[in-house]
């Protein structure tokens, strides 16, 4: 393959349909939040727990890399809070699938493959596509992606939106071409995201004012009202236990994929591949702002665009990093 095609990815073009301008600070120039999405970060943890559970069937090797993952836990609140969750959705999930009905194929599985214009059937000269799935895995004479999320609630909105996922869809499709495994469908292998806190406890000023209060109303005068103190990790643990027994904290759903819209996804990329030569020719990516809040939350290039371009607001939150992170192995640095 000639080393002037350029790798993309279909977070690429998703980004390309969604807003060119978001997609030409990502892609274009290289620009990245300095600040790290939460979500984001939790996910690519379980994902590596994920792919060790798979691996291994180790949990205690689970929970070990949890803690190495997080070690910053002990001086960083948020990373103390991922370490929480890490830990109790981890052991629920192993307890929850001890066996499994599926034999692992492979697991974080790359891929690459010409984007083919549908009308010739020739290949671009300009893309690749490159891509990673969680895992392939077999049922019976039947292979499958199997594709993990991590999601705040797990209802059947949630799991109709899944049919939208347009990425996996066309993933399916390279991982036949380049790997001869034939995809009969996806399983999305869905865990819950508890929504428990860690009790703070009270401040000595919030304890009298609640006692002041309470005497106030105490028709003796006195009362047994003693200081809130800061929740334990271990009776945290064990809460967060309780919670990952409920079956619905896990979800797996079958989707089987039809050849058709493979066809339409295929010609939908040929498509996004033209439109994006010609916005690099012309140097023009219009801004889509209706997309500025999807997901009720503002998009990572907001205050960019809001600042009109203001270079100040790029070289105080964004730097430049390499593009498509999303393909490379999993490193040995700490998560967080
Ligand atoms: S803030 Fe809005 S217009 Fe700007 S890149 Fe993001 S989605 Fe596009």
């Amino acid at each position: 393959m000639s080393s002037t095609l350029l790798t993309s990815t279909y977070s690429m073009w998703s980004a390309f349909r969604n807003c060119r301008k978001a997609c030409e600070y990502r892609y274009q120039i290289g620009l990245v939040p300095r600040e790290k999405d939460a979500n984001l970060s939790f996910g690519s943890l379980i994902h590596e727990c994920l792919q060790i559970w798979h691996e291994t069937g180790d949990i205690t090797a689970v929970r070990a890399f949890i803690d190495r993952a997080c070690a910053a836990r002990v001086s960083d609140e948020s990373v103390r809070r991922d370490w929480h969750l890490a830990m109790a959705m981890m052991t629920g999930y192993a307890a929850r699938y001890p066996r499994e009905e599926f034999a692992v194929v492979a697991l974080e599985k790359n891929f690459e493959g010409p984007i083919v214009n549908p009308d010739t059937g020739a290949a671009s000269r300009s893309f690749v596509l490159a891509g990673k799935v969680d895992g392939i895995v077999r049922i019976g004479g039947d292979h499958y992606i199997l594709e993990h999320k991590t999601a705040a609630t797990i209802d059947a909105d949630y799991l109709e939106r899944l049919w939208t996922d347009f990425q996996i869809a066309i993933y399916s499709f390279y991982v036949e071409q380049a790997l001869g495994i034939p995809i009969t469908g996806v399983i999305y292998n869905v865990l819950g995201k508890a929504r428990l806190q860690q009790s703070k406890g009270e401040t000595e000023e919030d304890y009298q004012a609640r006692r002041a209060e309470l005497l106030e109303k105490s028709k003796t005068g006195k009362t047994t009202a003693k200081r809130k103190l800061p929740e334990s990790d271990e009776d945290f643990q064990g809460r967060l236990a309780e919670k990952y027994l409920d079956p619905e904290m896990f979800h797996r759903e079958m989707l089987y994929l039809s050849r058709d819209r493979f066809d339409v996804l295929r010609a939908e990329l040929w498509e996004l591949t033209q439109a994006f030569l010609d916005a690099r020719r012309r140097k023009v990516f219009y801004q889509n702002t209706a997309f500025c809040f999807h997901h009720n939350r503002p998009c990572a290039y907001f205050p960019i665009c809001r600042s009109n371009g203001n270079p100040n607001v790029i070289e105080n939150f964004y730097t430049i990093a390499a593009p498509h992170e999303e393909l490379r192995a999993p490193d040995s640095e700490p998560a967080f």
